[in-house]
């Protein structure tokens, strides 16, 4: 499936599309050193926009890049990586981590994968070979689920990591740095996947591990 992370017609400045099909033969050279690259953080902290801004300027310096999103996340479109600021770009949905690895072109530069979180625990050691041969893997998720635990596989992720950016949102009670993210109805899964409606951002002094619906706060 092959998709567009596109951008708000009314953010003219991103409206930069993904395209990878005009661009000459890479070099064995500027292919030489790979990395990791983490971006986490509770929901409505930016990640997808962080992930997004490294993916535009990799595509400035007009570099090979591929963009994955687990098939699991259907919010806003089924067939785009879209952030909650709908900015989008190019990008594939994949069901599992051996799917992505198998779809991963010979010649790319730059690998980004969004909502790594859900992703099976494979995908850390598909970014660790994605790395060794060379490419710059950037993956962006949330650390810890909606009970304030570390959400699998991004603690790992994280580990093997070269550079682990945190960004955190603000917090929904008292404005100050948000790291959590507040579940606001009473189901019970881990993998609730929701935007606005279903979660909120929270710092830890405000942040409830537990199923609060919004009525009873
Ligand atoms: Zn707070």
């Amino acid at each position: 499936m092959h998709v567009t992370l596109a951008c708000s017609p009314a953010d003219g400045q991103l409206s930069a599309a993904v395209r990878n099909s005009d661009l000459p033969p890479v070099p064995p050279l500027l292919r030489s050193s790979g990395s990791v690259e983490v971006i986490t953080g509770s929901m409505f902290s930016g990640k997808t926009e962080e992930l997004i801004r490294r993916l535009k300027r990799a595509l400035f310096a007009r570099q090979r890049v591929q963009a994955f999103k687990p098939r699991i996340d259907d919010r806003y479109d089924p067939t785009r990586i879209v952030s909650h600021q709908a900015v989008a770009v190019d990008a594939v949905a994949v069901a599992t981590s051996q799917s992505l690895e198998e779809r991963v072109a010979e010649d790319t530069q730059v690998v980004a994968i969004d909502e790594a979180q859900f992703f099976d625990r494979g995908i850390v050691e598909v970014c660790e070979r994605l790395a060794n041969r060379g490419i710059r893997v950037i993956a962006a998720g949330l650390d810890q689920d909606y009970l304030g635990r570390p959400f699998p596989p991004m603690p790992d992720l994280m580990a093997i990591a070269e550079e682990v950016t945190k960004v955190h949102a603000v917090c929904t009670v008292c404005c100050g740095p948000a790291s959590r993210s507040q579940r606001l109805s009473i189901e019970a899964s881990t993998v609730l996947v929701g935007g606005a409606e279903s979660y909120e951002a929270r710092c830890r002094a405000c942040f409830e591990a537990r199923d609060v619906p919004r009525t009873e706060r």
